[in-house]
């Protein structure tokens, strides 16, 4: 089994830009504050870059808003995906949760800043009546989220039809506030995953310790499983105790 031995703490990481300088914030005009990244080819880590295009480039490319959108940058399941090093810790720790018997399923790791832009942006215009002519654009995203009517004249009503598909097609329906445009998932430093077991669960954590996790509930919320995570880098989301999916490099 590989264990994870965190040599180094996270803000020293960031301090030796390991985890890339801090993200730019931009203004959307709506009060918001939008933070974009691009990622860097040489350390896959996602750095900052400013998404403002002139408006003709855009036109240029333009592609309607809707469902289409949707099956594009897919949100990945390979942690593989994640950046170092919050992957080496998370692999270490499901090889561990496995081992010991325990059933992991993941839903997410890496999402894409652009279909996080995708969803913020449709959820918004459909929730929050964000003004389909004022979404600010991003860089590499050749999406025009306003449509034109029969008479060829802009269309609210279609504007909105269309961003109400894409909210359909990501499964947004329910979903109570707007989806982030970062979070430690757009900078591969989070996982959703769902972790089940029976019974009492023997885990090694990253010091090579058994740990015996006897207490309930047998899933990913339970408090003595978020010590074994901590020590291999893995934070549990603890949103009021919410039976969240959610790990990250910093409990984000
Ligand atoms: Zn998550």
């Amino acid at each position: 089994m590989t264990r994870f031995k965190p040599k180094t703490s996270f803000p020293a990481l960031m301090e030796a830009g390991l985890y890339g300088p801090p993200s730019t914030q931009l203004d959307d005009g709506n009060g918001f504050t939008v933070r974009t990244f691009k990622l860097n080819a040489e350390t896959a880590m996602y750095t900052p870059e400013d998404c403002l295009l002139p408006s003709k480039t855009r036109d240029a490319l333009a592609d309607p808003s809707g469902r289409q959108w949707v099956k594009r940058s897919p949100t990945s399941v390979d942690t593989g995906d994640l950046s170092m090093p919050f992957r080496a810790g998370v692999e270490a720790f499901i090889s561990a949760l496995r081992a010991a018997g325990a059933t992991v399923t993941i839903a997410a790791t890496l999402r894409d800043p652009k279909r996080a832009y995708l969803m913020h942006w449709a959820w918004r215009i459909v929730r929050q009546n964000a003004d389909p002519l004022t979404v600010p654009p991003m860089n590499g995203v050749n999406i025009v989220w306003t449509h034109e009517g029969p008479d060829g004249k802009y269309s609210r009503h279609k504007s909105i039809e269309a961003a109400r598909d894409m909210v359909c097609g990501f499964d947004m329906l329910k979903l109570g506030a707007a989806p982030a445009l970062n979070s430690r998932h757009t900078k591969g430093c989070a996982i959703d995953m769902a972790i089940l077991w029976d019974q009492t669960l023997s885990i090694q954590n990253s010091y090579g310790v058994t740990v015996e996790v006897s207490t309930t509930p047998r899933t990913g919320v339970n408090p003595q499983l978020a010590r074994v995570g901590e020590s291999y880098g893995v934070i549990k989301f603890n949103r009021s105790g919410r039976d969240d999916p959610h790990w990250s490099d910093n409990g984000a």
